[in-house]
């Protein structure tokens, strides 16, 4: 039998199914994913040579949203019920079922129950934060502690707030997402200039913000700070993943009426952000709610760039402020121009904070830790 299938509804490329496919192409054989629809993370899953499983009839689940009223959920049932009896069909061979999101965690712990197999939940979210719908939150919570031998919380601020929203915690591990350094080339002149040719940039210094664009990942703050950063440029990597088109929209407009334009470079959804770090001169964070993790802090510290970001949640136990990276407020575009200046301004400042960046990320967020760490967590299901 076969050990652990990580179970996602989505496959598109947000950074909970990055970290299932990390884990998967760098952990044991009997690891593999299961998805609830067609996508780029279900395709890149089988170009590594896996064969990740695609329930059909997922779709319809995929689209509920997390703020969904309890209307919604309890006519979403009658698709969980089906979903499970397949998942459980398809999971057969596995000894134990990972549901790596909130919506998997619902259809994983009914097919667990038809399989009378171990049921862990991949947790990659803060699920006291006001954009989780309370009914939404109570019935995580009440399925995880009805049915989840583990909870693995992807950092200790992600494990606090679910034992805050009454979540058993005992059965909580802290996994962290864990990266392969020498996938991450560092900085360098050539990379920089690579970089300012595929974008079209100019010579001025280029402040590099990645991820999906939602308003709590907060590039509206960058565009704000901009206007009192003169002379440098902004390169905005990312899309609207889940259907948050109207908030890109907003960040073009803003861009053009705040006469940002010239400076502002909206590159889209990229496969190769650790080649594109590489040649940015500061990797930004933005987000204005605390981050469950924040995967592209720790890729911009492996990158050897100097990393600014917001303050909260697992951010604060990836970059000491001051040492590693700088940290600012949240929502204060006025602090992250000043930060920004001060690394600009600061050469000596700046390879400081990229070296020890670099060395920490690499030692305390290695993939083969990830993975021993999951596979500690699974044994512990029996
Ligand atoms: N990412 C990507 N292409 C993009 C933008 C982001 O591959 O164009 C990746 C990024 O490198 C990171 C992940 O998406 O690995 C985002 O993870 P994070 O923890 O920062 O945010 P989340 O999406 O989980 O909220």
């Amino acid at each position: 039998m076969k050990d652990a299938l990580f179970v996602s509804q989505t496959a598109e490329k947000g950074g909970a199914e990055l970290f299932m496919l990390d884990i998967i192409a760098h952990g044991p054989e009997g690891w593999n994913g299961c998805f609830f629809t067609e996508g780029p993370a279900e395709r890149e899953l089988a170009s590594l040579g896996r064969q990740p499983i695609v329930l059909s009839g997922g779709a319809g689940l995929s689209g509920i949203r997390r703020e969904a009223s309890a209307l919604k959920l309890i006519g979403a049932a009658g698709g969980v019920i089906s979903l499970a009896r397949a998942l459980a069909r398809a999971a057969s061979g596995y000894r134990v079922i990972c549901a790596n999101s909130q919506k998997a965690l619902f259809v994983s712990a009914l097919a667990s129950l038809i399989m009378r197999r171990p049921l862990v939940w991949v947790l990659h979210d803060i699920i006291t934060d006001p954009a989780f719908s309370a009914n939404t939150r109570r019935a995580a919570v009440l399925f995880a502690n009805l049915f989840a031998s583990r909870v693995v919380a992807n950092s200790k601020a992600s494990a606090e707030a679910f034992i805050a929203a009454g979540g058993k915690g005992d059965r909580v591990r802290v996994v962290y997402c864990g990266f392969d350094p020498a996938a991450h080339p560092q900085g360098s002149p050539e990379a920089s200039a690579t970089l300012r040719q595929r974008f079209g940039l100019s010579d001025a210094p280029v402040l590099g913000l990645f991820g999906r664009l939602t308003p709590w990942k907060g590039q509206h703050v960058l565009l704000q700070a901009l206007k009192d950063l003169p002379g440098v440029q902004a390169l905005i990597v990312g899309s609207a993943l889940f259907g948050e088109d109207a908030y890109a929209a907003e960040l073009r407009t803003l861009a053009e009426t705040e006469g940002l334009a010239e400076r502002v470079h909206f590159a889209g959804f990229q496969n190769d952000v650790a080649a594109i770090m590489a040649g940015v001169d500061l990797v930004l964070h933005t987000s204005t709610h605390p981050e469950p993790f924040g995967r592209v802090v720790v890729e911009g510290m492996l990158a050897g760039r100097p990393v600014i970001a917001t303050s909260g949640g697992g951010v604060n136990e990836i970059v000491t402020d001051g040492d590693t990276g700088l940290l600012v407020p949240p929502s204060d575009p006025a602090a992250l121009a000043v930060a920004v200046r001060r690394v600009l301004a600061d050469p000596a400042l700046a390879s400081r904070l990229a070296e020890s960046g670099r060395a920490s990320a690499a030692q305390r967020f290695h993939i083969a830790q990830t993975c021993r760490d999951m596979a500690n967590a699974l044994k512990e299901t029996g």
